[in-house]
């Protein structure tokens, strides 16, 4: 297995640090950290982070997450972010990337199923979460038909944690 650190140039890119109070990202970790940010942005979403490689994969997804596995939400990748990321909470300024508010909406540990990069090429990743809202075994499948492919889809798998 790669254990290499993926890089952050995407997300410095998009942002200036002396304007916004989000992290550049310095540390490493090999944990294995899940957080959910609600994120009221132009566009009120939910990022899904899920940490790998010393960085956090992240995925917007529009509606909130949720247990019923009869649901399927759409969830746009987007650019790595950094592991400090996972406790940001407050108030992106006014001109700057993503500006708005960011609350934690939930926070845990997530287990994948694989190899995750593998997962990451091929479209499916599978993975357990143990956070305070989500809980248990998750899918995302990437789309098919978009150009950029980052359009995937957040499932609930079929399990004792589903909603009642
Ligand atoms: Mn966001």
């Amino acid at each position: 297995m790669d254990d290499k650190h993926r890089k952050l140039s995407s997300y410095r890119t998009k942002r200036n640090f002396t304007h916004t109070n989000e992290p550049k990202g310095n540390r490493r970790s090999k944990g294995r950290v899940y957080v959910v940010q609600k994120h009221d942005a132009t566009r009120l979403h939910w990022d899904l982070r899920l940490e790998h490689r010393g960085v956090l994969l992240s995925w917007a997804v529009p509606k909130e997450p949720t247990l019923d596995p009869g649901v399927k939400r759409l969830a746009i990748h987007v650019e790595d972010h950094p592991i400090e990321y996972a406790t940001f909470e407050g108030d992106i300024p006014k001109g700057n990337y993503g500006a708005g508010h960011v609350d934690i909406w939930d926070k845990g540990t997530w287990t994948p199923e694989g190899d995750v990069d593998s997962g990451m090429e091929e479209g499916k990743l599978e993975f357990e979460i143990e956070g305070e809202r989500l809980h248990g075994g998750f899918v995302l499948v990437r789309m098919d038909g978009d150009n950029k492919k980052e359009n995937w889809l957040l499932i609930k798998k079929d399990d004792e944690d589903t909603a009642a």
